[in-house]
């Protein structure tokens, strides 16, 4: 009823992205009625006006639970106001636990299955994150075109300048396809929760585990989500020039705020293992019919693709070659490390940024090619698809390859960048980009904010 706010307790002093180290405890009282918490959290969001906390600690030192914890209980203190760099308006501070009874009636879930309850809130976190990213986009977007139409330099409004078009015109395409992922993953996490029977017994189980048959989506929503707001609100403030850096513009405090999207519902870092570990490991289960990709990439490379039609027949067929693409290098890396390509850090970013520009391009792609309106060459979205596949493809293949001369040698590596050769040879989505952006900027002058 939004009478009662909350705060969700899981960082510490010591346990930041490596969350299941937390040193928190709870031990059962001696009549066994409550547990006695003693710990201190740490950049806990609403950590000065929470009612309630959900708290995350090991019952007997092993077994991570969470509780609920009123504000009120004796023995919860809440720590001074961080001074940050942005998102002033809300509070983070620091909440000590000592010897703070909490009656055993308000654990979460169940003794053990902390991790369960952390994680998949996490999971749904950084959607949502990518959805506040994408306000954050539109409000970049807005601002940097009042202000770049209103201004005039060399006797004309710097907003049409080419080179400010083409922020423009990369601000509208990535918000654009973030937009579309948060839409699919929107619809993803729906059916799968739709799913799960209202009276099942083991209900909430089940919808963890239908919430976590997405984690990767949800990881990608917030990389892409929090990387393209970092951009737009860096090329926005550039757009302002000097008044960029002035604090009483608008660009100044976007860049701020910005710039926490990147850290927390866990670093970057973190969330692009995530999507390397969940993706080996349905690739293991073949959940994801990976295997027989792999196994088909010989005749994609000769040729052998889908038949596409329509006005973006050309990036459909770019995006299988480069599906294939990142396939044969993802191939190359279980077959050099197996398992042991999680500890392969630069390698596993690099899969992990090839799986998010599949995604984001498949999304894109298929959103408009099922728009109603049933776009022609003229249409922006057309013209966005282009330019994002036109981008993204080029840089994925020349990825791939870096990463297998880093890989492999010999004959294998002569062979496996034959085959990305051959791929790269079936490639025709060549345009204008250039000429592409511009009508994208022009069509956002039009306008004045995002419109999509
Ligand atoms: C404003 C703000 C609000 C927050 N709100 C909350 C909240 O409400 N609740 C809550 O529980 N937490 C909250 N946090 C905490 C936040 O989630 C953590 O700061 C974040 O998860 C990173 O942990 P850390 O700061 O300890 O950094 P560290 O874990 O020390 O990481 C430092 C750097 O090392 C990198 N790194 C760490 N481990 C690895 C690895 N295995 N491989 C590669 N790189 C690695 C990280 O990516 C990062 O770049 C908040 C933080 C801030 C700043």
């Amino acid at each position: 009823t939004a009478e009662w706010m909350s705060a969700y307790c899981l960082t510490e002093p010591t346990a930041g992205s490596d969350a299941m180290s937390l040193r928190t405890t709870a031990t059962p009282s001696e009549d066994g009625s409550h547990y006695i918490l003693n710990g201190t959290k740490q950049f806990i969001t609403n950590g000065g006006w929470a009612d309630v906390y959900i708290v995350f600690a090991k019952v007997n030192g092993e077994k991570m639970t969470a509780f609920i914890v009123e504000r009120n209980t004796p023995g919860v203190q809440v720590g001074k106001e961080e001074y940050k760099l942005g998102q002033k308006g809300a509070s983070t501070t620091s909440i000590t636990f000592e010897n703070v009874a909490v009656p055993k009636e308000n654990i979460l879930h169940e003794i053990g299955k902390g991790a369960e309850v952390a994680f998949n809130s996490l999971n749904i976190g950084r959607f949502k994150l990518g959805a506040a990213d994408l306000g954050g986009c539109k409000a970049v977007i807005k601002e940097a075109v009042a202000y770049t139409l209103e201004r005039w330099q060399f006797g004309q409004p710097i907003a049409y300048f080419d080179a400010l078009k083409r922020k423009f015109a990369e601000m509208v395409v990535n918000t654009y396809a973030m937009e579309s992922i948060l839409y699919r993953t929107a619809g993803m996490l729906d059916d799968s929760i739709s799913q799960v029977a209202p009276d099942s017994p083991n209900y909430f189980s089940e919808v963890a585990n239908a919430i976590e048959s997405n984690a990767i989506e949800c990881s990608i929503c917030k990389i892409f989500g929090s990387e393209t707001l970092w951009k737009s609100a860096d090329d926005g403030l550039q757009m302002f020039g000097g008044y960029g850096f002035v604090e009483d513009y608008p660009m100044a405090r976007l860049l701020r705020d910005a710039r926490i999207e990147r850290l927390y519902e866990g670093t970057n870092e973190i969330n692009r293992q995530v999507i390397t570990g969940y993706f080996l490991k349905k690739t293991i289960l073949e959940i994801l019919p990976i295997r027989e990709t792999i196994q088909r990439i010989p005749k994609i490379a000769e040729g052998e693709l889908p038949a596409f039609d329509g006005v973006l027949k050309n990036e459909m067929q770019a995006l299988e070659l480069a599906k294939a693409a990142a396939l044969l290098l993802f191939h190359h890396a279980l077959v050099k490390y197996g398992q042991d390509v999680l500890n392969e850090q630069q390698l596993g970013e690099v899969l992990s940024n090839l799986f998010i520009d599949l995604y984001v391009m498949d999304t894109t792609l298929n959103r408009v090619k099922q728009h109603p309106d049933a776009p022609d060459e003229n249409d922006v979205r057309v013209k966005i698809a282009r330019v994002l596949c036109g981008e993204k493809i080029p840089e994925l293949f020349m990825r791939v390859e870096e990463s297998l001369y880093a890989i492999l040698n010999g004959k294998s590596l002569e062979q496996a960048i034959q085959r990305l050769t051959q791929l790269k040879s079936h490639l025709n989505n060549h345009y204008n980009l250039f000429q592409l952006k511009r009508e994208i900027a022009e069509e956002l002058y039009h306008h004045q904010e995002y419109w999509l």
